[in-house]
């Protein structure tokens, strides 16, 4: 997928686009950060890199440093809502429960999580 196309019909390249309204948490020139509209914990944000790769393997591959600055802004969410403590979750392709193939990361937090 070019990265025109992925722009398109990309349901994340739609949201950081504006296109798709999104309750934002944070933002920087790298990353988009929103609320998930399915809450699986008390604070469930999700991060996307503004760039479109499809997973978590490719984001590494692209660009590690981001990545790096991903789990960076997840550490400021979850010290903002809870103390710095947190889950944080790549579901990595369709058996993995990966639903948008755009990379992003779950981050769960605000409260004790069930194992
Ligand atoms: P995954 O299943 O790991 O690909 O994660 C996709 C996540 O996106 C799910 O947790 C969905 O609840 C969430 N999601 C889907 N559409 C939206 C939306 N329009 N706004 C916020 N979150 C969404
Ligand atoms: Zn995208």
């Amino acid at each position: 997928m070019s990265n025109q196309e992925s722009q398109e019909s990309c349901l994340f390249c739609n949201i950081i686009a504006g296109n798709i309204p999104s309750s934002k948490v944070y933002e920087d020139d790298l990353v988009y950060a929103f609320n998930d509209i399915h809450p699986q914990a008390k604070v469930h944000v999700l991060i996307v890199p503004k760039v479109h790769v499809a997973n978590v393997v490719q984001l590494a591959e692209h660009d590690a440093s981001l990545l790096a600055h991903i789990v960076h802004v997840a550490n400021q969410i979850a010290q903002d809502a809870y103390h710095g403590q947190f889950r944080l979750v790549f579901n990595t392709g369709e058996d993995a429960g990966q639903t948008v193939f755009h990379a992003h990361a779950h981050v769960l937090t605000g409260e004790v999580l069930d194992e």
